[in-house]
């Protein structure tokens, strides 16, 4: 055993008590309570203790405002970021133990924050401490940041580097090993525009379907209006069929109008293969009506150009990389108002297309029925080269520890790596362990967080080393 794994042994008893005071911190985001205090109370007192901590261990340590902080070890030019955040997600209900008592149980740590991010945030400190307790000599700076708003905004790391610099490479303990060296980009857009109904024999009166536009829609529905009503019962009888054909659509109504409710299973947008698309049900299901004028060429454009497929390839936009994967698209959210269309796509793209090439068109498309597509919000695609002395050492480190040789992942989702600039996120899931972060009896294990700190304090001891 090596003189910094004897240490990490010897110091485990306090990282467990260090993670559990951490998590006993109900550091859920609030109204700002104060300068120093822009996330609340709780929040505050989560970033003054991992602070003191590093002041009493003798690191240099700075608060940038309450919104983040760093302790900082060794000298050099260069600095190795770790980026680690503070925050958690609200407990929700159902929980066994107490979401924030740290109950020890059965070798399990439990609480919210357990595994996302504080057991990290545990395994890293004390991975720095056993390096410093041990003399290990460094070339380069190691700098442990502390965010505090990764949940919400990431405003922390905003904030933070408005005034300090970005190290020149580092990881984020905050998704999956053996390490994520490739996210999608993200490209939210609105297409919205005004559709009177005209004098369209059936008018669409209402249609709504989806909660996010990052989530694949479990629920949607419309409403049809008819100014002929002896066209209700053909209108009726073509959905019905429609919908046996689809799966999952239910017709419902009196009098004059038709309802039309469409189900479907949710997923996380990076992943509408593992979901079911309850508006594109439904868009298929009215456009099996043929009609036309008003709203309807747009919603044949939404039923034939994406309905059930999440690659793009109906509106042209299909894109693939070999290592980062194919462009998805997630038709998450429609709404209408008055005559007033709303609708949120959210697309996952690889490094081979850009964001406004994509933009363009849709742009082109969409007019073509009278929608202005808006762009909500953008991020680039993160790509790290697996070829990097980052990737090699995270990669080299964790498959002599663990005897794993798995590739390194490539994903559709975003991480915390992508604020570091040349960064990976690295750990703390361990593949096949289930998903535990955001869930009701949230754990990590003594020993995954034991195993945890031993690749961490070797990947620091030899990418600063
Ligand atoms: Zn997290």
């Amino acid at each position: 055993m090596s003189g910094i794994e004897q240490r990490l042994k010897a110091t485990e008893g306090a990282m467990v008590d260090f993670l559990q005071k951490l998590i006993q911190i109900p550091s859920v985001r609030a109204e700002a309570a104060g300068p120093g205090a822009p996330f609340g109370e709780n929040l505050r007192k989560a970033l003054e203790t991992v602070l003191a901590w590093g002041e009493q261990e003798g690191f240099r340590t700075r608060n940038v405002r309450g919104y983040a902080g760093h302790i900082e070890y060794g000298e050099g030019d260069a600095t190795v970021g770790v980026l680690v955040h503070l925050d958690v997600v609200p407990a929700g209900e159902g929980w066994t133990y107490p979401p924030f008592a740290a109950v020890i149980e059965d070798g399990r740590i439990y609480g919210r924050g357990a595994v996302d991010d504080k057991g990290p945030t545990a395994a890293v400190l004390f991975a720095l401490k056993a390096l410093k307790d041990q003399g290990v000599p460094l070339r380069r700076k190691i700098r442990v940041i502390f965010g505090c708003d990764e949940e919400s905004n990431w405003e922390c790391m905003e904030e933070y580097f408005k005034v300090e610099p970005r190290p020149a490479m580092g990881f984020t303990p905050d998704a999956d090993f053996p390490l994520v060296y490739s996210e999608k980009g993200m490209l939210a857009v609105a297409l919205t525009g005004s559709l009177p109904a005209g004098d369209a024999p059936v008018c669409l009166e209402a249609v709504t379907g989806g909660m996010r536009r990052n989530i694949v829609p479990e629920y949607a529905e419309a409403v049809l209006g008819f100014t002929d009503p002896s066209l209700r019962e053909s209108v009726r009888q073509k959905l019905q069929a429609a919908g046996e054909e689809i799966g999952h659509i239910q017709l419902e109504g009196a009098g004059d109008t038709l309802k039309i409710k469409a189900t479907g299973r949710a997923a996380h947008a990076s992943q509408p293969q593992l979901g079911e698309n309850a508006i594109g049900r439904l868009v298929l299901a009215l456009n099996s009506l043929e009609l036309s004028g008003g709203p309807w060429e747009f919603i044949r454009l939404l039923a034939e150009d994406i309905g059930l497929t999440y690659d793009g390839s109906g509106l042209n936009i299909a894109a693939n990389h070999p290592t980062a994967g194919p462009l998805t698209l997630n038709l998450g959210r429609i709404r209408k108002t008055d005559d007033e269309y709303l609708v949120e796509l959210d697309l996952r793209y690889p490094p081979s297309v850009t964001g406004d090439e994509l933009l363009g068109r849709l742009r082109e498309r969409f007019a073509v029925v009278g929608l202005a597509v808006r762009e909500q919000k953008h991020m680039p695609p993160h790509y790290v080269d697996p070829e990097h002395e980052l990737v090699a050492t995270l990669l080299e480190t964790y498959r002599q520890l663990t005897g794993d040789n798995r590739p390194p992942l490539a994903i559709g989702g975003r991480t915390y790596a992508t604020t570091l600039g040349t960064a990976v996120a690295f750990g703390p899931n361990f593949p096949g362990r289930s998903e535990l972060a955001h869930q009701k009896d949230e754990y990590i294990s003594l020993a995954d967080l034991a195993i945890c700190a031993r690749i961490y304090a070797r990947a620091l001891a030899t990418l600063a080393g």
